[in-house]
């Protein structure tokens, strides 16, 4: 593409990209659109020929947008609502443009220790101590498996050179974590060999978070057992309701048994940065390992989850792996980011992160978190306050787990009725709730996370509940 072509499409689709956002709440939030459909509108075969950038563009107005679920809307409160940022969106552009495959540090210098540098400041931002160092992962899953693989490497069991199959001197190598961890854990081991039988899901307790005691009971079972207890992985922030394990508690158990501690920290550790929620890593001074995601709640486009680490030797020894091809005079000086992971070629994902946060600095982004978890108690105090909802779980960021509970219903009819609410308030395009179960009990679950969502949003969407639920009991008498 000629420069003075790459200019003009450039400019236009940044243009495209700011009218986007300043119209994005006329959109709906969820794809209206069936299975397939896009499909069908799409050639089956690739172009013979180039086709003009004009031509392309248009086709995203006509077919891209109509089948996105918009991740920025303001009334997106799925999942773990979450949102790019205007720096985060340079950084991706800017990453693009260099395509840097920061695989050894001569290949990038500027991604390894731009790196370095930027997880050293989130980990001061997180008042992480100085003995976690950080290094970036696509996702937590990945980064959750890399913990584990690194923990299986400190137990001395030789499995990097031996495997795990065929061995007879191999006893269970066993995992511990809540029935409420997130499901990329089970992953993990599944994906490391360990097999499903090596994770141990242990009790919550009434609150959600796992049951310490219960941890200590089932390690000293297995023990006897003859089985090794290597890793616990605790969460702070659980996917369902965004519980905290007890990790001072967990830690003691862990120290006893020489065991690997991880800890889940994908949504909930960014909440660390605002200096009164600080308490939510306590404990994590004396963790192994632990993910936190900024693509969940710092504002940065996904992908990018950070793995901090205390043991970058345990986790070099598991994977580095050095062909003739790939070396270089420098190796023992400097850090190269394919001797820590599974992938060779990395992305230069830390350029976004540094962008987001010198723009916002430390007290910007902590001042936003604040306010997602102000809004989320204020949607709680209405559901509090209301006799026909109730809150189902407590909410120590800012998700909010509730249902519409009217009186005289039944278990079953209750289900139905907050999913039809949800069903309800989904399909009419102006905000977006999931679900989960807790207790048996169908749960909704509204999360606050996206930069541009405000009072407005939150509550126009308590508007639609209670219009959903007015409009579905009525119907229903
Ligand atoms: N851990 C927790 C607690 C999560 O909530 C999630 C996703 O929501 C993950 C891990 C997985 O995140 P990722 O998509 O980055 O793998």
């Amino acid at each position: 593409m000629p420069a003075d072509e790459f200019r003009r499409h450039g400019h236009e689709i940044i243009d495209w990209i700011a009218d986007y956002f300043d119209h994005i709440e006329e959109l709906p939030v969820l794809a209206q659109i069936e299975p397939g459909e896009l499909k069908a509108q799409l050639p089956p075969t690739p172009p013979e020929s180039g086709e003009p950038m004009e031509t392309i563009l248009a086709d995203l107005d006509r077919l891209i947008v109509p089948a996105l679920t918009h991740w920025n809307h303001p009334s997106f409160f799925a999942y773990f609502a979450t949102s790019t940022s205007a720096p985060g969106i340079f950084g991706e552009l800017l990453s693009a443009a260099f395509d840097a495959k920061s695989m050894l540090w001569r290949t990038s210098p500027a991604s390894t220790e731009l790196e370095e540098v930027t997880l050293d400041w989130l980990r001061q931002m997180l008042s992480l101590d100085q003995g976690m160092t950080g290094f970036i992962y696509d996702t937590a899953s990945v980064s959750s498996m890399h913990a584990i693989a690194a923990a299986r490497e400190g137990v001395e069991l030789r499995i990097r050179e031996e495997g795990m199959s065929g061995r007879a001197d191999l006893p269970l190598l066993r995992v511990y974590a809540s029935e409420h961890a997130h499901s990329s854990i089970d992953k993990g081991i599944i994906t490391l060999g360990l097999g499903q039988r090596s994770l141990r899901k242990i009790p919550v307790d009434a609150q959600f978070r796992m049951d310490a005691k219960a941890l200590a009971e089932a390690i000293a079972e297995d023990k006897r057992n003859g089985i090794i207890p290597f890793c616990i992985v605790a969460t702070v922030g659980t996917t369902s309701t965004s519980s905290i394990d007890p990790i001072p508690a967990i830690v003691e158990i862990g120290e006893q048994h020489a065991m690997w501690l991880h800890v889940d920290a994908a949504y909930g550790g960014s909440a660390a940065i605002v200096p009164e929620m600080r308490h939510v890593l306590a404990g994590c001074h004396r963790a192994d390992s632990l993910v936190l995601n900024p693509h969940k709640w710092l504002f940065t486009p996904f992908d990018l989850s950070v793995l901090y680490c205390r043991h970058l030797d345990l986790l070099r020894r598991a994977f580095s792996l050095v062909p003739e091809y790939l070396r270089t005079p420098e190796q023992e000086k400097v850090r190269s980011g394919s001797d820590y992971g599974v992938q060779l070629g990395r992305r230069f994902r830390s350029l976004k992160l540094w962008m987001i946060i010198r723009y916002f600095g430390h007290e910007g982004l902590a001042a936003r978190i604040r306010e997602h978890c102000r809004l989320a108690k204020l949607f709680a105090s209405w559901v509090e306050a209301s006799p026909d909802w109730e809150v189902m779980a407590p909410a120590p960021f800012a998700l909010v787990c509730f249902r519409a509970r009217p009186a005289g219903m039944d278990a079953t009819r209750l289900d139905q009725l907050n999913e039809g609410i949800m069903h309800g308030v989904n399909t009419t395009g102006k905000a977006l709730l999931s679900h989960t179960k807790l207790n048996d009990q169908l749960t909704l679950r509204l999360s606050i996370g996206n930069i541009r969502t405000t009072e407005k949003h939150v509550k126009q969407a308590w508007d639609l509940l209670n219009h959903e639920l007015i409009r579905l009991t009525t119907a229903g008498s």
